[in-house]
């Protein structure tokens, strides 16, 4: 079994004695800063000038500063905005502010994965990524528990690079769950291959398929979306409470026997064959340039396929549908429907 880290071997010392920025104040950014903050560190919000978070972060109380300027007062210096636009804003506004000995600290290892960034030798360069939405990780940490964190070490200048990482976990309710030492390159190239070919690719496709099937064989449309994308999360509960096994023993044995011999008819080995290929292009780089190169272009691509997922029929049966949930409360950054963003 892997080693875990838990509070006992991370100690605040390492970034006690330190300025922390943190660029970036959305989804992990405001999860982080405010956690860091609450753990005692010394953290400053770093964003671009007019930006749509900064009155968020005073009103909590976080000084907000330019992003050059957080990152010439701080040692560690902690990237948590947008993958895409990371590489833009190290190079105009972080670049030039760093010192010998600093630290800059990623949520995620795509920009030093592939390339989009290069740090000088004689910085740390490390990751804490949390396993979860930053919501998530910050309401975690509120409530006295944490959100397991990845760590890593690309780049170890000062010899404490490790414990640095471990100290922010620590700061961020990550070594009350649990803590797993990885790479760069395995956290960037596993989490894209799960977000793609599971979690996020995999599922929404598998229940557009199932919603469609439902609605185009006659089936009422409202049926059908609590049929099979409603219960996903009674089911994924199950899973991640005790396994796939438990999701099996939980339902009915007609449901059991149905996942059984159905499951393997609609995934089927040509899908494992599919998912290798996407985890080709993750590892050689495809996926990488094809995100970059279209947000350089103005998004294009991206802008048009996140309309056509929008206009899917089973997001205005849910939107209508969910209406009559009063037991679900919706992010407060989301507004549902809202195509432009
Ligand atoms: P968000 O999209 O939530 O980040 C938005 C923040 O970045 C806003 O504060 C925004 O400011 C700011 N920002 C955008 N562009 C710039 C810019 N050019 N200069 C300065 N600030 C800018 O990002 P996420 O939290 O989703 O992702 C951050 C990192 O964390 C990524 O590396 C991601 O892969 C990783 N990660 C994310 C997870 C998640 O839960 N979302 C989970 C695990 C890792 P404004 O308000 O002005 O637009
Ligand atoms: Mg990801
Ligand atoms: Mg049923």
């Amino acid at each position: 079994m892997t080693q875990m880290y838990y509070e006992d071997d991370a100690d605040l010392s390492f970034l006690q004695d330190k300025k922390v920025a943190v660029i970036g104040y959305g989804s992990q950014g405001h999860a982080h800063a405010l956690s860091l903050r609450d753990s005692g560190i010394d953290v400053r919000i770093g964003l671009a000038e007019g930006s749509k978070s900064a009155a968020k972060a005073e009103a909590e109380g976080l000084r907000v500063l330019s992003v050059a300027d957080a990152a010439e007062e701080a040692d560690v210096i902690m990237i948590l905005t947008p993958d895409q636009v990371q590489a833009k804003v190290y190079e105009e506004s972080i670049k030039d502010h760093l010192k010998a000995g600093d630290t800059l600290a990623f949520g995620h290892g795509f920009n030093i994965r592939y390339g989009f960034i290069k740090p000088p030798a004689d910085v740390n360069v490390i990751m804490i990524a949390p396993k979860g939405p930053g919501h998530v990780v910050r309401r975690e940490f509120e409530a006295g528990r944490g959100v397991p964190d990845l760590i890593a070490v690309e780049q170890d200048a000062t010899g404490d690079a490790k414990q640095i990482a471990l100290a922010w976990a620590k700061g961020v309710g990550g070594t009350r769950a649990g803590v797993i030492e990885t790479t760069f390159t395995e956290e960037t190239e596993t989490d894209l291959f799960g977000e793609q070919a599971v979690l996020c690719g995999g599922a929404s496709q598998l229940v557009q398929y199932g919603f469609e099937t439902l609605t185009e064989a006659g089936y009422k449309p409202e049926i059908a979306y609590f049929e099979v994308l409603h219960e996903l999360k009674l089911i994924v509960d199950l899973m991640v409470e005790g396994g796939i096994s438990k999701q099996r023993w939980s339902v009915s044995d007609t449901a059991e026997f149905g996942d059984y011999v159905s499951g393997p008819r609609v995934i089927t080995p040509e899908v494992k064959e599919n998912m290798k290929a996407v985890l080709a292009d993750i590892q050689n780089g495809a996926f990488a340039d094809r995100f970059m190169n279209d947000q350089a272009a103005g998004a294009p691509e991206f802008k048009e396929l996140r309309a056509k997922g929008e206009a899917h029929p089973i997001e205005e049966t849910g939107r209508e549908l969910r209406k009559l949930f009063s037991w679900m409360k919706s992010d407060d950054d989301y507004t549902e429907g809202a195509v432009a963003r």
